[in-house]
C-alpha cells in the first residue's frame, strides 16, 4: 500500500481528535504531506473508530486521487490551499472545537491572552463564513494560513497546521485551550494580553522548546 507510515498516522490522530474532544462525529480531517507531491487525506464522512490505513486517500495538488477506494474528505482543496501557500507545512488538522467554533461563531480573532497561543503565531485571524468543501472556503482559508499556523473558520470551526502532524495536532489542541481561556476571560471582563514582546520572546523560546539542544535558560 502506498504511503503506509503516513496512512496510520492519518487514523491514529483522526482517533485522537476524538479522544481529546477535539471534534464530534464525522467532522473534521487530516492531512499529512507525502513525498512526490501528493498528500494523505482521511476520507469523508467515515466514522473514525471504523477507519482503518486502507481507507485514507492520496491525492495529488489538482485533487486527483491516486490510490484509494474511498471519497476522500470535502475539505481536500483547503488542505491544498494550506500546503500550496505555506510550502513549509507538512500536515494540516481541522477540527469543529468547542471554544474555537464558539469564537468562530462570535467572529471574534483569538488575541494572545496565553503564550500558548505561540504555537499559532501571535494572533488567531478568524475568516468570514463560506460553505463547506468551497472553493471560497479553501482559498480564504490559504490565504489566511500565511500569517501564521490557524485559522478560526466563521460558522464553522477550526484550521490548525504545522511542520509534522505532531506540531498540527499541537497547535490544534493548544489553540482550543487558548480560545477556552479567551472565552472564559472575556466572560471575566476581559484578561491582560501580553504584548508584541512578549509574543517575540515566546517565539524564540518555542524554537529551543522541548529535545533540542540548550546551551542556556530557555
Ligand atoms: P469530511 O468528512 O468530508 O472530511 O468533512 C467534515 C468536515 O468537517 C467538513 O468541513
Ligand atoms: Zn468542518
Amino acid at each position: 500500500m502506498l504511503y503506509q507510515k503516513e496512512r496510520e498516522l492519518i487514523v491514529k490522530f483522526c482517533n485522537l481528535m476524538v479522544s481529546r474532544s477535539l471534534t464530534k462525529g464525522t467532522g473534521g480531517n487530516i492531512s499529512i504531506r507525502c513525498d512526490g507531491g501528493r498528500i494523505a487525506i482521511s476520507p469523508s464522512g467515515v466514522d473514525y473508530a471504523a477507519m482503518s490505513a486502507a481507507d485514507v486517500v492520496i491525492v495529488d495538488f489538482d485533487g486527483a486521487t491516486v490510490d484509494g477506494n474511498l471519497l476522500p474528505s470535502s475539505e481536500t482543496q483547503m488542505h491544498l490551499g494550506c500546503y500550496r501557500k505555506r510550502p513549509d507545512i507538512g500536515a494540516v488538522v481541522h477540527t469543529h472545537s468547542t471554544f474555537a467554533t464558539v469564537l468562530a461563531c462570535m467572529r471574534l480573532e483569538l488575541k494572545p491572552i496565553h503564550y500558548l497561543i505561540g504555537y499559532a503565531g501571535k494572533t488567531v485571524p478568524c475568516i468570514d463564513y463560506y460553505p463547506f468543501g468551497s472553493m471560497e472556503l479553501a482559498e480564504a482559508a490559504g490565504d489566511a494560513m500565511k500569517k501564521g499556523n490557524a485559522v478560526l473558520l466563521g460558522n464553522h470551526g477550526l484550521l490548525a497546521a504545522g511542520r509534522d502532524i505532531d506540531y498540527a495536532f499541537s497547535t490544534a489542541e493548544e489553540t482550543e485551550f487558548v480560545c477556552e481561556l479567551y472565552y472564559r476571560t472575556l466572560l471575566l471582563g476581559g484578561g491582560t494580553l501580553l504584548d508584541e514582546e512578549q509574543m517575540e520572546d515566546v517565539a524564540r523560546r518555542f524554537e529551543r522548546y522541548g529535545q533540542k539542544q540548550r546551551k542556556e535558560d530557555l
